[in-house]
């Protein structure tokens, strides 16, 4: 069985959700997991937010606005006036759902509840119009399968077993659809994977049923070697191992959400990465293949905390790192460069949420220094660390940019330096030349 996933803006219009039916409908079986329309879980989020300050005219005018843009969607999308009483129905009962709230106190449960209002309206909308167009489908719901446990990481056997059952229901059909994104968390309710979380259900789904391959299908084609938004020229990368694919995930390369390759690659099921706009183009295959020697790609990640940490203490000490990390572990912070001096110990993190606390206790031990506002740029291919060239072949071609932090020998698929966000531009712009000759 194949897993296609379909984002936001393939979904985001009337047009574009008739166009789908050319790349879903084959003799193969599959599910297809589809977001929620472009905008939809922004003005969600907004909703959400009105409704939490009590603001509940805003509110109500936000849920209007939001529900007359999907009625204006279904006028288009279907001719039949079955089909059309049918998505009235179904887009009232919803924004009535929704209105619901703002008589009553809101929590954090009607917050995602709220949330997941966007891919049960987008999937059910596919599946009425491939019904009007005669295209059998079935609509596996997801939230009777999805599940996170209470660490919010899938619960793969509980998806496994219900997903089956769900299937099991349907033993003839070829094409199914369902909810990416939503989920149930650990008591039953309503939750998600967090935002862009519809590609993390594709995987997950592939991994549960062991699919034989995991499609993820966007508008660009394929992971690229550098940022196009920010350089000029680009160009689509044909094949990459997972541990390459998650290090470019992880450190910025928007197409495709972080989390998304780990099931894959726990089951080693491969992942591609396909254009809408382009189907017949190859995109980029991520599997657990060996690539070739070299340089593949560069990507950067913003809003990087640099830590610095320097103490007497270090010096010929053991347990001065652990007392380190032990700080970040109680603030649940990940740490993601690290380099270190004999004294000294310079590492980044992501999340500022509990900075001022880690801060407080890092100071009771050593002398600190914090520089907000810098920019990872990771590149990754495959590196073997023995080998000679890779690491002045990156420094030459940065031999202008002011670098705060170089780590090299992590991994053989990652080289990362570190340098003020005022200086990303230049640096991937000089990685394009110095590297890719662009
Ligand atoms: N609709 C969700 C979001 O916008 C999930 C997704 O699109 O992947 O974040
Ligand atoms: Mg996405």
């Amino acid at each position: 069985m194949l897993i296609q996933k379909f984002g936001g803006t393939s979904v985001g219009s009337a047009q574009r959700i008739k166009d789908l039916v050319k790349l879903v409908v084959s003799p193969t079986q599959k599910i297809v997991v589809l977001s929620a329309m472009s905008g939809t879980t922004n003005a969600l989020v907004e909703i959400n937010n009105a409704l939490y300050s009590k603001k509940t005219s805003h509110a109500n005018e936000l849920i209007s606005n939001l529900k007359n843009n999907y009625l204006k969607v279904i006028a288009e999308l279907y001719s039949k006036p079955e089909s059309l009483a049918k998505a009235t129905n179904l887009i009232t009962n919803h924004f009535e759902y929704i209105k619901n709230f703002t008589m009553d106190m809101f929590t954090a449960n009607e917050e995602k509840a709220i949330l997941a209002q966007g891919e049960l309206l987008s999937t059910a909308m596919f599946h009425y119009y491939l019904e009007e167009i005669g295209i059998d489908s079935v609509l596996l719901p997801a939230l009777n399968f999805m599940r996170i446990d209470a660490n919010d990481e899938p619960d793969m056997n509980y998806i496994e077993t219900n997903l089956k059952l769900e299937l099991a229901k349907f033993s003839k059909t070829i094409l199914f659809i369902t909810q990416g994104y939503i989920c149930r968390n650990s008591f039953g309710e309503i939750d998600n994977l967090k935002r862009g979380g519809s590609d993390y259900t594709a995987s997950i789904i592939g991994a549960a049923i062991r699919s034989e391959e995991v499609q993820i299908w966007t508008d660009i084609d394929g992971m690229h070697n550098n940022d196009p938004r920010i350089v000029n020229k680009t160009h689509p990368i044909k094949e990459l191992s997972f541990d390459e694919a998650a290090e470019l995930a992880y450190f910025g390369a928007k197409i495709l959400h972080p989390t998304c390759i780990l099931p894959a690659q726990k089951r080693n099921i491969p992942v591609r990465l396909k254009n809408t706009m382009e189907p017949e183009a190859e995109g980029t295959l991520i599997a657990n293949l060996i690539t070739k020697e070299g340089i593949k790609a560069v990507a950067a990640k913003d809003d990087i905390i640099a830590i610095n940490i320097k103490s007497d203490r270090m010096l010929l000490a053991h347990g001065f790192l652990r007392a380190v990390f032990e700080i970040f572990e109680r603030f649940k912070t990940p740490i993601d460069m690290i380099t270190t001096s004999e004294v000294a110990v310079s590492l980044t993190i992501d999340k500022n949420l509990h900075l001022d606390e880690i801060l407080k206790e890092l100071k009771e031990i050593a002398v600190v220094e914090v520089e907000k506002d810098q920019t990872i740029i990771c590149i990754v291919g495959q590196l073997p660390k023995g080998k000679p060239g890779y690491g002045f072949k990156i420094l030459e071609a940065l031999k202008d940019i002011p670098l705060r932090m170089v780590s090299y020998g992590g991994s053989a698929n990652n080289i990362s330096v570190l340098v003020s966000s005022a200086h990303k531009k230049d640096a991937l712009m000089a990685l394009n030349k110095g590297i890719f000759n662009y």
